[in-house]
């Protein structure tokens, strides 16, 4: 049985760099390369980080995709992929923590309109603004999962009012949560910051659209940190320009790299960043070496995706 790395993202990590990190946790394992598959025939494990429609069929006998971060939306969006082949996603705190000091850095520096200090500094304008207090802002966390929770949680620690919204309800310290699609306009009306760390599904692809944007707080950033395609980036467009938000920071574009042609580059009320904001997957290399060693013990996997509800 081997293990294949195929990553895509030399610039992030190369397949090297996994197979020997992997090799610490599992000396013996044949762990192969996308450069020097050998026989494909021996592949049943499959580690990615980008995935092309069709990839599941180059390996007649593959029963494992693991991806090495959350996101798993390309994978389920393959019509090819093989009811049997399973998939199964990281969890790590490592990039769920940047991910929460990411959001962190945009919020505060509209709190203390670093933007406008920026702009004025290039006119020699000396102008003050009193600075937002953290106690009278609210934050909303949409997706309060591994990942949101961590974000939600760094929003209280610093003395933020904080909401979170998701499918099923929770209930958490200091965090006034909502669930549902119902409850979502009432959470968004009232929040300063709508952050979204949620997964790319059916559900979710392209929820924030005209209609919704409708229901932001006019005077509120949305940042999304979760999937890109969540977003209809047109409709974004025309939202700021009516002014239904004040802002938008975006880690993540619902095609990447995000077009030169895309009006999200210049607009004045965008601040864009290269799907950067979880970055390191810190120990959660170990989870990849764990998953391989129960595929040939036939133990139950880390992490499974739930294909029905494509997270
Ligand atoms: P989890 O699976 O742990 O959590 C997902 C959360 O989203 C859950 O709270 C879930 O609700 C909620 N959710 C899913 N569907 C809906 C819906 N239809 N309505 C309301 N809430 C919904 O994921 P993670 O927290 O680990 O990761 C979240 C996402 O972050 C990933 O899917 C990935 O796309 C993105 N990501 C981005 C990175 C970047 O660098 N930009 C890096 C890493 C991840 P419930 O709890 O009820 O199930």
């Amino acid at each position: 049985m081997a293990l294949l790395i195929d990553i895509k993202h030399p610039d992030w990590m190369t397949d090297d760099e996994l197979r020997d990190a992997l090799l610490e946790y599992e000396p013996q394992a044949d762990i192969r390369i996308g450069a020097e598959p050998g026989n494909l025939d021996d592949i049943e494990m499959l580690t990615v980080s980008s995935y092309f429609p069709g990839e599941a069929l180059k390996y007649p006998n593959l029963k494992v995709i693991q991806k090495t971060g959350a996101g798993v939306n390309n994978i389920l969006a393959d019509a090819d992929l093989p009811e049997a082949v399973r998939v199964v996603r990281l969890r790590t705190d490592t990039s769920g923590n940047e991910m929460a000091e990411y959001a962190l850095a945009y919020v505060l520096q509209e709190q203390r309109h670093i933007p406008q200090y920026r702009q004025q500094q290039a006119q020699s304008s000396w102008q003050a603004y009193p600075p937002r207090k953290a106690a009278e802002s609210t934050v909303l966390v949409l997706g309060l999962g591994r990942i949101g929770k961590l974000v939600a949680e760094r929003f209280v620690a610093n003395g933020f009012r904080v909401c979170g919204w998701s499918r099923s309800r929770k209930q958490l310290d200091d965090i006034e949560c909502y669930a549902g699609n119902d409850e979502l306009p009432r959470a968004l009306a009232a929040a300063d910051y709508v952050i979204s760390v949620l997964p790319s599904t059916p559900q979710t692809r392209s929820m924030f659209a005209r209609e919704l944007f409708g229901a932001f707080n006019p005077g509120s950033i949305f940042i999304n940190v979760g999937r890109g395609d969540l977003v209809d980036e047109t409709d974004l467009v025309a939202a700021l320009d009516d002014g239904l938000l004040a802002g938008a920071v975006l880690d993540v574009m619902s095609v990447e790299p995000l077009p030169e042609s895309s009006p999200l580059w210049l607009h004045p009320a965008v601040q864009l960043t290269p799907h950067v904001s979880g970055y390191h997957l810190g120990d959660a290399i170990a989870d990849i070496a764990e998953n391989y060693r129960r595929l040939r013990n036939n133990q139950a996997l880390l992490n499974p995706v739930d294909r029905e509800l494509g997270y």
